[in-house]
């Protein structure tokens, strides 16, 4: 099978690789599609520290069954079925302790983070039984690769509480404030405005079904209030830095929540009294549990032709190390860009 391995920084190769064996209580995934995320992109370039030189990355995929280890019960994930992985693995024996909030594990394994497991820029993985979801059989197979992103959307918007007739506000327009949207929405939010520099990607959750403004319009919090015509009840930063939190705070009503999702930066400076005073709360928000993962997973089976808009690109494992170079120039597309595993020639 051919996976992409990040031979060094700044580097992918296409190399031919044994297909692995499932061993008891795994299964092999057969997959079709691999989405890049920001973090493989600040892993490609070395900047994150949180992938290595001869790791296989991926964890934004979906795919079929191809084969089942010992164990593995065949009816309830048969052979051939389209299915995606969840990438939080949490240790069998504590999986009854950390039920609901498995991403609070320490010893959790992430798919496509931890260096010595081959992840899923590559034809075939293997994952645990217990992480495997089953798709809809009736949606584009590739669309699958959407659902780990809008797992992280979904959570932070529970996070943050959402409701319907609240008024959102969403810092940043990349494919997390995009899925935050699609998120909001799906909770019954309908007043949404994005703020993103990037036109492309204001166009884009425009289409999504949000008011996007721009930093060169003037102030956050004023744009905030004209669209929505009050201050925001609830904010979700997924871009991370001192200066989106204080906006998102100045942004949000007395007592409101801010919610953030984006890691920016490891450190950033607040505006105390923005929280103290003036009673915010800011929530911390990351990845999800198995229940978001699987409430993403069967949303995005109902609603295919939602998350369409959120592909900007589908490019063959032979493009996949100029789309990383792209992203990494900041000259990607405005929304995802998903690497095709199971077309021309994949080998069985
Ligand atoms: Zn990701």
């Amino acid at each position: 099978m051919r996976a992409l391995v990040l031979a060094d920084y700044h580097r992918l190769d296409l190399v031919e690789r044994p297909r692995p064996e499932p061993g008891p209580g795994e299964v092999l995934l057969r997959v079709a599609a691999t989405g890049i995320c920001g973090s493989d992109v600040h892993g490609y370039t070395g900047e994150n520290g949180r992938r290595v030189p001869g790791q296989v990355m991926g964890h934004e995929s979906s795919g079929t069954i191809a084969a089942l280890g010992e164990g593995v019960d065949g009816s309830a994930l048969p052979v051939g079925a389209p299915a995606t992985f969840n990438p939080v693995i949490v240790p069998e024996e504590q999986a009854q302790r950390y039920r609901g909030r498995e991403q609070h594990c320490p010893d959790k394994t992430v798919i496509g983070v931890a260096a010595g497991y081959q992840a899923s820029f590559a034809e075939h993985l293997l994952v645990p039984a217990r992480n495997v979801v089953l798709l809809g059989a009736a949606m584009p197979l590739h669309l699958g690769a959407l659902i780990e992103p809008l797992a992280v959307a979904l959570h932070a918007v529970r996070v943050g509480g959402a409701r319907a007739g609240q008024r959102a506000l969403v810092v940043g327009g990349g494919p997390i404030g995009q899925s935050v949207v699609l998120a909001l929405r799906s909770a019954g939010v309908t007043d949404i405005v994005l703020s993103e520099p990037s036109a492309a990607r204001r166009e884009l959750v425009a289409a999504l079904g949000a008011r996007a403004v721009g930093p060169e319009d003037g102030p956050l919090a004023e744009q905030v209030r004209a669209v929505l015509g009050a201050p925001a009840d609830l904010a979700i930063d997924a871009v991370g830095l001192s200066a989106t939190l204080e906006g998102a705070l100045a942004s949000t009503a007395l007592g409101g929540t801010v919610v953030l999702v984006g890691m920016g930066s490891p450190r950033v400076e607040l505006p105390a009294f923005a929280i103290s005073t003036e009673e915010r709360a800011v929530l911390g928000s990351f990845t999800y549990s198995a229940e978001d993962f699987r409430d993403a997973a069967a949303w995005v089976s109902a609603h295919p032709g939602q998350v369409m808009p959120l592909v900007s690109d589908i490019v063959p494992p032979e493009r996949a190390q100029e789309s990383f170079a792209a992203l990494a120039a900041g000259e990607g597309p405005a929304g995802k860009i998903l690497v095709r595993f199971d077309e021309q020639g994949a080998a069985a």
